[in-house]
């Protein structure tokens, strides 16, 4: 971090600082003075520097971090990927591309095991399944909750398949315990209470990235998952709210390969969220294998018209077999190419 002191700053203000900053967050201050300012540049671990506090002592003139302000889920301490693998022999990270499929809620036990059995026969690796559902009314299907959980865990005795569904709230972790990947979704990313205690837990995280939420902001809620000491940590891109109003969120394909090169975690796509149309999922997940992304989150329901939720944008079981054979002769045209 390099601090950028105002003109007038007198030798008595600029010791106090130096001394100030040494003491209040364990960092080393080294000194220039220029004929018109002086500027610090602090060394060692700054990410615990809180830069309001720098920006309020009043012979401050400007602040600039060169330094990210997370260190956990920073690759330039860590230049390895971080691989997760389960117990049935499913990874995310290494190089493969997962596929996690399934209905945004769940609705039924035949909903949920005839997609789980379907979704599986097409080569997704794990099921997905809304059982706490964030709506934007109250008035709208919220989902079957605990029975949800249980609806899920029936589907993955059925196939097999590890189960990801979204937590809402903290209070709910115990329910949990039995979810081989918990998903924080886009309206809970910058709940720390919720974050924090997801950071005390030994369990895979799928953290969405938030509606309206800069990469930085995204992965410094990661590091509040992983500075509890839980670093099993998948980000998920899932669009952001921009101006435009053609798709349902902006799909920001580019913070795929930015968030891989600022970070060691595995990071998938989510395209039906991302458009909000079931037209458009097809080329967006293949643009996101493309883009570096490990793997994708994609919605498929047996009966998209009469889906309790997110329906116009939910493929069909067809039409997701017909895009997993794509997206699996698209890895290996990939995997080819970037060897060369
Ligand atoms: C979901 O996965 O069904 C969901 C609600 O996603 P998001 O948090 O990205 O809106
Ligand atoms: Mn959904």
């Amino acid at each position: 971090m390099i601090i950028v002191l105002k003109p007038n700053t007198t030798k008595e203000q600029l010791i106090l600082l130096k001394t100030a900053l040494e003491e209040r967050f364990a960092v080393t201050v080294n000194t220039w003075t220029g004929v018109e300012s002086t500027v610090l540049g602090l060394i060692g671990d700054t990410t615990a520097v809180d830069e309001d506090w720098v920006h309020a002592q009043e012979v401050v003139e400007k602040v600039r971090r060169v330094q990210e302000p997370y260190k956990k889920a920073n690759r330039k301490f860590h230049p390895d990927n971080t691989v997760l693998t389960f117990p049935g022999g499913q990874t995310i990270g290494d190089g493969s591309f997962c596929l996690m499929a399934g209905p945004c809620s769940v609705e039924s036990e035949e909903q949920i095991c005839s997609i789980a059995a379907q979704v599986k026969e097409a080569g997704a690796s794990f099921l997905r399944g809304g059982a706490f559902k964030p709506r934007t009314s109250p008035y709208s299907f919220q989902g079957l909750k605990g029975e949800g959980l249980d609806l899920l865990k029936a589907a993955r005795r059925a196939t097999g398949l590890p189960i990801v569904t979204e937590i809402m709230s903290a209070s709910h972790i115990d329910m949990f315990e039995n979810v081989d990947i918990i998903q924080v979704g886009a309206r809970n990313m910058q709940n720390f209470e919720l974050l924090k205690q997801l950071g005390k837990i030994r369990k895979p995280i799928l953290l969405k990235r938030g509606l309206a939420n800069t990469i930085e902001e995204w992965i410094m809620s990661a590091e509040y998952i992983m500075a509890g000491g839980n670093d099993q940590v998948i980000l998920c891109e899932r669009g952001i709210r921009t101006f435009e109003t053609a798709t349902r969120n902006t799909f920001d394909l580019s913070a795929i390969p930015v968030v891989k090169k600022l970070s060691h975690l595995p990071v998938i796509a989510d395209p039906s969220h991302a458009t909000g149309k079931a037209g458009l999922v097809p080329s967006m997940a293949m643009a996101a294998l493309a883009a570096g992304a490990d793997g994708l989150m994609i919605e498929v329901h047996n009966d998209p018209v009469h889906a309790l939720s997110d329906g116009a944008q939910s493929l069909t079981p067809k039409q997701f077999a017909e895009l997993a054979g794509r997206l699996q002769a698209l890895k290996r045209a990939y995997d080819e190419i970037m060897a060369r």
